[in-house]
């Protein structure tokens, strides 16, 4: 029914069509800020008197739009909608409801420039980033749509000579998806259409800093014929609607993205078992990491230094793949330390992204600027300080990017997710040290080593504790079906996005034995 999985192509912005393209979507995404949108329950739109104001990061005095704010009411009713339309939508033969993916993914290929805009105006994400993520939404779709195909057919199993048996793949039921707000069209994309491929109903609680284009993807689910109910959008407060969602005895899933933090509650609260409930809630959550970089003695030095500055400002260091902490062995830890702030001083650019010009945007909003800018003085008194250090120009939360070298592995801006753009450096005496090094964490998320020793990296594969680990490239840019994602430890449940378990995780199987004589 559809061919081999293939990426989405990405956009090169340096080509002036592409660029003018560019502008235009831009200037016509311009023309409908402000607007307001609706919560959706059931297929109805609702306003509930209260919004959700989200701001440019990048222009403070820019609304992008204003979206309903939900409270419990009407997170019950989705719960209710949901379960009426999960009756219909779990009968929808697997090829009927991975064509409505297929069919998404088509709309996004036509609206690309578009929703990258809208990503522009509420994260000054810059345009590639923006891009490239919207490219990632197609791809989750194209992947999970096939995967679907592929899981569908009952699966082999032994058999006996006088009965027939069989296991397949059901829905689970009722689900609530909680996207962050760093990757809001791919992530939510990825977890909401997940679960629909599967047979399920979901309530979609979009992030608060990205509503905007929570909205938008949600308006293209029901354009490609997702119906009334089987995904509710239900934006609003984490803590108020989101633990009555999670706690809620009707909820059977909960598919969540986010900070440690969060993802430990929602792990907590989900094993309750409220009156009335008849399942142990699954609940798979995708959380922070400090990713690290080690650069060995006999690593290809310049390669290293750009796959460092590469992961470590890409989207502002927003991203759980980010490299936070580089590990230097001491043998090239000079060279490596000098040539890392003398890239990173000359290419990355910080500003407003939308014109194109910088390449390092805003932070997302008041709370993760203090907070980083506070990392930055504990930095300061922990190590030495070689780039950056503070705020940098503009009406947004824009930070300089920040380099602090001579950390002792221990040193809390070596341990802690910062999610901004700041890099620790820390020197280990030999690559058995930065194994231990980076190993010493509670996180787990993505990693890389520069070597070219064979030896080394072999032993990286089997000994760096990472749910996805790289070898001679950079720590960020996982691409759908080629590098499946997710953490270990507490990084997360491990779901592997864009992998063949991923679908899984929405499903349960079933085995049914037929005596024939
Ligand atoms: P967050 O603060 O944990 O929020 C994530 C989502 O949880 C938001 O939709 C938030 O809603 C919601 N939420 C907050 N409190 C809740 C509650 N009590 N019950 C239910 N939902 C609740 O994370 P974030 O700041 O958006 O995202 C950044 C984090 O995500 C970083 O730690 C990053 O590493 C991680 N991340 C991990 C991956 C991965 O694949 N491992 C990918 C991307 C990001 P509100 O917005 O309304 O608070």
């Amino acid at each position: 029914m559809r061919g081999p999985f293939i990426n989405e192509p990405t956009l090169d912005f340096s080509l002036p069509e592409n660029a003018a393209a560019m502008q235009a979507a831009l200037e016509d995404v311009k023309a409908q800020l402000g607007q307001r949108y609706p919560i959706v329950v059931g297929g109805e739109r609702r306003e509930t008197g209260q919004w959700i104001s989200s701001i440019n990061p990048g222009n403070l005095d820019q609304v992008v739009g204003e979206v309903a704010k939900a409270g419990r009411r009407d997170a019950e009713d989705a719960i209710a909608a949901a379960g009426a339309a999960y009756k219909e939508w779990r009968k929808i033969s697997a090829v009927g409801r991975a064509s409505v993916l297929f069919k998404m993914a088509g709309i996004i290929r036509q609206r690309k420039l578009e929703l990258s805009a809208w990503m522009a105006f509420e994260l000054d994400k810059a345009w590639d980033e923006a891009e490239g993520e919207v490219c990632e939404a197609i791809d989750m779709l194209e992947w999970n749509g096939r995967e679907m195909l592929r899981l569908s057919g009952p699966a082999q199993l032994g058999n006996l000579r006088d009965e027939a048996n069989m296991l397949f793949y059901q829905p689970l039921g009722i689900g609530v998806v909680i996207p962050p707000w760093n990757f809001p069209c791919a992530i939510l994309t990825n977890m909401t259409m997940a679960s629909v491929v599967t047979g399920n109903a979901v309530i979609l609680k979009p992030a608060s800093n990205t509503p905007v284009i929570g909205y938008k993807m949600f308006e293209i689910m029901e354009q490609a014929g997702v119906p009334a109910g089987v995904v509710n959008f239900l934006p609003g407060s984490g803590g108020e609607i989101g633990d009555f969602l999670v706690d809620h005895p009707k909820t059977r899933f909960i598919a969540f993205t986010g900070s440690k933090e969060i993802g430990i509650r929602i792990f907590e609260r989900g094993a309750k078992v409220h009156p009335g409930q008849v399942w142990l809630k699954r609940v798979t959550a995708e959380m922070g990491g400090k990713d690290a970089i080690i650069v060995d003695s006999e690593a290809d030095v310049d390669a290293a230094v750009e796959g460092i500055v590469a992961s470590a400002f890409g989207f502002s260091g927003q991203k759980c793949s980010a490299c936070s902490r580089a590990i230097v062995d001491a043998e090239v830890y000079d060279e490596i330390v000098d040539k890392v702030v003398q890239l990173a001083r000359e290419t990355v650019t910080v500003g407003p992204t939308l014109d194109g010009n910088a390449n390092m945007g805003a932070v997302v909003d008041e709370s993760q600027y203090q907070s980083i800018l506070d990392y930055i003085e504990i930095g300061k008194a922990e190590g030495r300080l070689l780039l950056g250090g503070g705020r940098a120009e503009g009406n947004g939360y824009f930070i300089e990017p920040t380099i602090i070298a001579d950390l002792a592995p221990e040193a809390r801006i070596a341990c802690e997710e910062i999610f901004g753009p700041v890099l620790a450096i820390v020197k280990a005496r030999d690559f058995d040290h930065a194994l231990e090094i980076v190993n010493d964490s509670e996180y787990g998320l993505t990693g890389s080593v520069y070597s070219r020793n064979r030896v080394k990296l072999e032993r990286a594969r089997e000994e760096f504790d990472v749910g996805n680990l790289y070898l001679n490239r950079k720590c960020t840019g996982a691409m759908m079906g080629v590098h499946p994602f997710g953490g270990f430890k507490m990084s997360g449940t491990n779901t592997k996005g864009g992998g063949p378990d991923y679908l899984m995780n929405f499903m349960e199987a079933k085995a049914v034995g037929e005596k024939l004589f």
